[in-house]
């Protein structure tokens, strides 16, 4: 089979002042693995500790007597990391730059001005009536406030768990329930590409599904338009917060206490509550900030995710803040008002590193060059992406036309589960592959194995389990270890399994393939969903394109795809037949779909992921057991592609 794709040697311009080179990497990797106790303890003392830990690591991934802790003996609070520690130097220099929907809406917060607000904040939450250990549950639009309520829980010692604001009554519910928040954070209204999200009617009708479980409701004023309010129960931030104190002590927390819980986006089933606790993650958010971004003084930092997923919390609040770095923080979309949105807002703010998801560089692909062409982007020296396989195309797209070939590209492969990412480029230190996740991150042992749990080695593909544990690593799953346990310890005992497949190149460079469960088994060939795709999208006519397996006949499993044209072209019969001849020629007559069906939609979870598990369900024509949908974008696309899969027979 061929994988080819053109590697680019990292930009001279880029190299000349990275913070990496190929033989540092080299050498702390091989420190990082050679002897873990003493390497992390060194990294470890990159945050602020209030006693210094005498223990470094102290993991058992031994089923009978599964844990993992690290720095264990230390005590901290992280928001002394992220904001006390800045006052001395950084005071008035920017934190957290937001940028509003509407583009003529921003402001910025200086690392003194973050520190008195996140201390009233907390003050706020004391009045509440919140305690340590308590679960907040955190349901807020990309607005300041949201960081702040993160970092105030953080800073008495409360456990946060944000919640997409996107997300409907019913998952909102579900989510308070399971970790038994009685406190709930929320706002009046969003504002998300012009459009109004009724965050606190929803919050309503979550706390009336939640069975009285909810005692307190603290709603942040976005819009100022009207919302019910119940005495008793809700609270407005502006009223309260009027006159608490703008200091705050930071609450004393061992370094294993936890610090919050976030669910999974539910690609492969129920949400799974990660928690992740407070030295070993800050350890890892800042670290892997710091080299994965090639983080410097002046750079103008820019995730585009939402807090409402692990990327939002580890690079737009915990990392950046501990680093002391600027974080712009994006409460639209990068449609609106215009495709050159993220653009411009680079250009407005100077941003430096722009990270976003392969889902949104595709979206924008298809609205062509001039959305981008038609701003500055000079200040951009480095781009990443993180959620999923990037496709060789978008790639060199982003690469060539959004980067200007200036730029590297960071893809960074990670999960909910591993708090911060585990493979990746590491810009300034190796060639880059599209759509290669490339290398181990520090503290990072991947290895692949087969079904039965064989390493398998050299050039392969197998499925991704990581072999010893890093700091910034899962600790549980939120009121159910047993979960934890079975979830990643189960199909390869001794070994955490990410449910990941993965293929290793002649060169060494890792691969991910997609989920496990999207590796398809066509006559004995074992391939990876991914690759399909990509192929399918490589082609003029294809905007997007979502492949699974299917039971078969003859070669066990067959390859089902279904895709959406780009806006100019019609589906036909033609263009299948095309598509088929297309994809034997980028992979091999075994990579042939058997059955393409055309759609104007693909299922995808509100972090913009393809659910594959729905699609699958689809093409085996079992339609009445879908699984949980609640964290479906769209849910009528659905419904569509039930119907179009009907109508072909
Ligand atoms: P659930 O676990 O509930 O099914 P999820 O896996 O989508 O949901 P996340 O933790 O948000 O939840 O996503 C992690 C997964 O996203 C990874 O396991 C991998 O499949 C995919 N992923 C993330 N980044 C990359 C990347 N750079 N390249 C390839 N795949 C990626
Ligand atoms: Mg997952």
């Amino acid at each position: 089979m061929s994988h080819e794709v053109t590697t680019h040697p990292v930009p001279e311009a880029f190299a000349s002042q990275a913070n990496l080179t190929p033989e540092k990497y080299r050498e702390m990797y091989s420190a990082s693995i050679d002897d873990p106790e003493a390497f992390w303890g060194e990294h470890g003392k990159r945050i602020k500790w209030m006693t210094p830990y005498t223990k470094v690591k102290d993991v058992s991934w031994n089923r009978d007597d599964l844990h993992v802790r690290w720095f264990s003996d230390g005590t901290l609070n992280v928001t002394e990391s992220c904001l006390d520690r800045h006052l001395e130097t950084r005071a008035d220099k920017p934190a957290i730059i937001w940028e509003g929907d509407d583009p003529e809406d921003s402001h910025t917060l200086t690392y003194r001005q973050m520190y008195h607000a996140v201390c009233r904040f907390s003050n706020v939450l004391k009045e509440m009536g919140v305690k340590k250990g308590d679960r907040v549950t955190i349901y807020m639009p990309m607005i300041v406030e949201a960081a702040m309520a993160m970092l105030a829980c953080a800073r008495i010692g409360a456990v946060h768990s944000v919640v997409f604001g996107g997300f409907s009554p019913e998952a909102l519910a579900g989510r308070i329930t399971d970790c038994e928040s009685k406190f709930v954070i929320t706002a009046d209204e969003g504002v998300r590409g012009g459009r109004i999200v009724p965050l606190k009617v929803n919050c309503d009708k979550a706390c009336d599904l939640a069975n009285g479980m909810v005692e307190k409701v603290l709603v942040v004023r976005r819009t100022g338009n009207d919302v019910d309010m119940k005495a008793g129960r809700d609270l407005w931030l502006h009223e309260i917060g009027a006159d608490v104190a703008d200091t705050c002590p930071p609450e004393p927390m061992n370094a294993e206490d936890p610090l919050f819980i976030l669910y999974t986006s539910g690609s492969t089933g129920k949400p799974k509550g990660v928690l992740h606790t407070c030295g070993g993650y800050l350890v890892w958010a800042s670290m892997t900030h710091e080299y994965v971004f090639d983080l410097k003084e002046d750079d103008v930092f820019w995730c585009s995710a939402d807090v409402g997923w692990v990327t939002g919390h580890t690079y737009i609040v915990y990392g950046p803040l501990a680093n002391g770095a600027t974080s712009v923080m994006f409460e639209g979309v990068p449609t609106y008002p215009s495709a050159s949105r993220f653009w411009e807002a680079c250009d407005k703010h100077g941003v430096t590193i722009f990270y976003t998801a392969p889902t949104a560089i595709r979206a924008l692909m298809r609205e062509g060059d001039e959305p981008v062409k038609s701003t500055d982007r000079s200040s951009l020296r480095l781009l990443g992406t993180v959620g999923e396989p990037i496709n060789p195309e978008a790639w060199e797209w982003y690469f060539k036309v959004v980067g200007e070939e200036r730029c590297p590209i960071v893809d960074t492969w990670w999960q909910t589960e591993t708090g911060g990412t585990m493979i990746v480029p590491l810009p300034g230190t190796s060639e880059m592959k599209p759509g290669a996740g490339s290398h181990p991150f520090f503290g990072v042992q991947p290895k692949l194995v087969d079904a039965e749990g064989h390493e398998l080695r050299g050039a392969t593909e197998g499925n991704l389990i990581i072999t010893d544990s890093w700091p910034g690593q899962m600790r549980t799953v939120y009121g159910d270890h047993q979960r934890f346990i079975e979830t990643y310890f189960s199909a390869y005992p001794g070994n955490y399994f990410t449910g990941d497949g993965c293929r290793r190149d002649e060169d060494g460079f890792y691969w991910i393939t997609g989920r496990v469960d999207d590796v398809i088994n066509v006559s004995g060939h074992r391939m990876g969903t991914a690759e399909v795709e990509s192929a399918l999208v490589s082609h003029d006519a294809v905007a997007e394109a979502a492949v699974v397996g299917y039971p078969h006949d003859i070669k066990g499993q067959g390859i089902y795809a279904y895709v959406t044209t780009v806006a100019e072209v019609e589906p036909s019969d033609e263009l299948k037949s095309e598509l088929v001849r297309h994809v034997r020629s980028e992979i091999g007559p075994i990579a042939s779909p058997d059955l393409i069906q055309f759609s104007s939609g693909l299922p995808k979870t509100r972090s913009g992921k393809i659910m594959r598990r729905i699609l699958r369900k689809i093409a085996e024509d079992s339609f009445d057991n879908l699984g949980d949908t609640s964290t479906l974008a769209e849910p009528e696309v659905v419904e569509q592609l039930i119907e179009g899969r009907q109508n072909r027979k």
